[in-house]
């Protein structure tokens, strides 16, 4: 089933493209084993994607590029090296990395790092509130002239209205501040992989990305709540090396 937000969700969908190009279907927030919360094995998250028609992802581990660069020298498809950071402001996002950045700087320090590598910055769940970690709006508001991608969608928020509120915040921000949206499943295994995704235009090389993501459409699911409770069994099989 795929989820009706009302007026803001109908709103997000409406740029058509004119012209015939390729439409790839893409998921920009992924999580390997190489993440401390999950288990998701290279082979298996290779092979899940491609079960699935994914045809562009973005590993996006915390604390580390090390799995999004394994991944991308095996998959067979396009590899975007990313890494969830876990800033003293809140969860940011940086895209098309070389270097693992450290985690705890300020939001500001953590965005600079990101564009020191000519990273493209992401907000992943902004307004989930159920979430210690998502980005606190103080700090998003004044980052918001750096944030080139914010999540509208993220599978794993629970509350439809604080999906709605990150697709408002979006669409009152997106001309000023020049945002794009995506809509990812944030997954953390293979159970998660293709239910949502971002479908927009292939996009020759990282200076036409988020041009490609201007004509990108959202579509998206959400998870069961209990997601997040495998995700913390699986931390501590990890913490107590069960496997
Ligand atoms: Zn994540």
């Amino acid at each position: 089933m795929i989820l009706e937000l009302g007026n803001t969700w109908s709103v997000l969908n409406q740029q058509k493209d004119e012209d015939n190009i390729e439409r790839i279907r893409a998921d920009f927030h992924i999580h390997s084993s190489f993440s401390p919360d999950s288990r998701f094995k290279i082979k298996d998250l290779i092979k899940s994607c491609t079960k699935n028609n994914l045809n562009l992802i973005a590993i996006t581990d915390h604390h580390t590029i090390k799995g999004a660069q394994e991944i991308q020298a095996e998959a067979p498809f396009p590899v975007i090296i990313g890494q969830e950071i876990l800033s003293s402001d809140g969860e940011i996002i940086g895209l098309f990395l070389n270097r693992t950045i450290k985690k705890h700087m300020s939001a500001k320090e953590t965005v600079k790092a990101i564009k020191d590598q000519g990273g493209f910055v992401q907000i992943p769940h902004p307004f989930d509130r159920f979430r210690n970690n998502h980005i606190n709006k103080k700090a998003l508001v004044e980052i918001l002239g750096e944030v080139d991608i914010i999540e509208v969608f993220n599978a794993r928020t629970i509350l439809t209205k604080d999906i709605d509120q990150s697709i408002q915040f979006y669409l009152d921000n997106k001309e000023k501040f020049n945002l794009h949206k995506v809509g990812v499943t944030d997954s953390h295994t293979s159970y998660e992989i293709g239910k949502s995704y971002t479908e927009l235009p292939m996009y020759d090389g990282q200076d036409h990305f988020l041009d490609s993501l201007n004509h990108g459409t959202v579509i998206g699911k959400k998870m069961s709540p209990f997601i997040h409770a495998v995700t913390r069994y699986n931390t501590w099989v990890k913490k107590l090396n069960w496997a």
